[in-house]
């Protein structure tokens, strides 16, 4: 090949920056012979709905953030319905969450009569912005949820300390932080309870699966009362024997106060725990690997890492759903969707702009009549009508002019990373060329 044609954009006929991608660089989970070995022997017992691996996995799961009591669940989205049903959240009630996440960090309370009162997003750390919560909070607010967005820290300090002068509750959506720190402490333990999700595409990825994590013995009773019938009363880790278990909701002991059913499939935690021993080093690589990647685009114009600073105690994770945060002004107005189709060219695949697509204006939470009541159910049990259309939170509407997606590397390989940063910087740096 030429100069010319290597310093050519491969979106004009240049030659690709990366050519051939080595998909053991982000083949995830890593799963090797002993997790084989351990789901093998759950199906070779007949023991995939049994609860004694789960306990187990939930024990060391539990040690391993620090955390009085874990409970493990068929998914998140069951752990997050757990952990709201936990807080004492019904009908009437509101929740604040960030608009830009995963539905399942919220949707689940229209089910239990209470709505969402979705808050804005700050544009560089992709979390909930703080300043756009206290003035949502009312005598109708039961808590906040908080999601670690792509594995980066919402900053609790400020967050606790605006719950606590409300006496709300604050309930983290952990699914994409599995391992970060925040100021030094694991996210999962920095607010009331914690629901996170373990499926096949997550940081932490054994199947379908998820847990909920708590200090409080009442939250941790009311979960189990609602979706883990069998456990109701039961001995728990802290009280081993049966009659030690007496809570006001021991009573309900046989059926689920819910009606739900939310158990573990042991082929799941038979993984985790293999998964959890390997887990700190593997992601202390891949905190590597993105780490060297984002040193080496330090300084280009228009990108910037989705990192907390070096200094600050905080980490990434297993940084999950990696994103970079895109700055047209610096690029001469380039529009995101165009510098990434530029980079996808350079043979970049996980270039895409922007993340989950807010929430706040979807018509299931204008519109949808889950109980046929006549009208729709963000409003059908006497909660606030916090309804918000378009153009009522900037930051999380133009989350596709804000960020854009990177590869997530599992393996600290300098050669390949540099050859990824490379794409990104040529098309920064050659901008002008795609401007019209
Ligand atoms: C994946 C995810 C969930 C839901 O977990 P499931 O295991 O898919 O039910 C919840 N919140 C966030 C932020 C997620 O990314």
């Amino acid at each position: 090949m030429n100069d010319r044609n290597s310093s050519r954009l491969a979106a004009f006929g240049g030659t690709p920056v990366v050519s051939n991608q080595n998909p053991s660089l982000f083949k995830w989970p890593i799963v090797t012979e002993e997790d084989e070995q351990a789901v093998l022997e759950v199906l070779r017992a007949g023991a995939m709905s049994n609860t004694d691996i789960t306990k187990k996995f939930e024990a060391e799961y539990a040690a391993w953030v620090g955390v009085r009591h874990a409970l493990g669940y068929c998914n998140g989205t069951a752990s997050l319905l757990g952990a709201f049903w936990g807080c004492g959240i019904g009908a009437g009630d509101e929740v604040i969450c960030p608009s830009v996440t995963y539905w399942a960090s919220c949707t689940a309370v229209l089910g239990l009569g209470a709505t969402v009162n979705f808050a804005d997003i700050d544009p560089d750390t992709l979390c909930i912005d703080p300043g756009d919560i206290e003035h949502r909070i009312g005598p109708w607010t039961k808590a906040i949820v908080v999601v670690h967005y792509g594995g980066y820290p919402c900053d609790m300090d400020r967050i606790t300390t605006i719950a606590r002068r409300h006496g709300i509750k604050v309930i983290e959506d952990v699914s994409h932080a599995h391992g970060s720190l925040y100021r030094g402490r694991p996210c999962g333990t920095l607010g009331d309870v914690a629901g996170l999700s373990m499926m096949a595409g997550k940081g932490f990825a054994i199947g379908e699966a998820g847990m909920l994590l708590t200090d409080s013995d009442e939250i941790y009773e009311r979960a189990i009362a609602y979706g883990h019938y069998e456990r109701t009363g039961g001995p728990s880790r802290f009280a081993k024997s049966e009659s030690a278990v007496k809570g006001p909701l021991a009573r309900f002991r046989g059926l689920p106060i819910g009606g739900h059913k939310h158990r573990m499939n042991q082929t799941c935690s038979a993984m985790g725990r293999v998964q959890l021993k390997y887990f700190p080093e593997r992601i202390a690589e891949i905190q590597r690997a993105m780490n060297r990647f984002w040193d080496l685009l330090e300084g280009v114009p228009g990108i910037r890492a989705h990192r907390p600073p070096k200094d600050s105690g905080s980490t990434m994770g297993c940084w999950y759903f990696p994103r970079g945060l895109y700055r047209a002004e610096e690029l001469g107005g380039l529009p995101c969707e165009v510098f990434c189709d530029a980079v996808r060219a350079e043979g970049v695949e996980a270039c895409s702009p922007g993340s989950n697509s807010p929430l706040h204006a979807h018509p299931v939470f204008h519109e949808a009549d889950i109980f046929h009541q006549g009208q729709p159910t963000s409003v059908a049990f006497g909660q606030r009508d916090v309804r918000q259309g378009s153009g009522s939170l900037p930051n999380a509407e133009r989350i596709t002019e804000i960020s854009f997606g990177v590869p997530w590397f599992k393996h600290d390989d300098a050669a390949a990373i540099e050859r990824y940063a490379e794409a990104y910087r040529k098309v920064a740096l050659q901008h002008d060329e795609l401007l019209t």
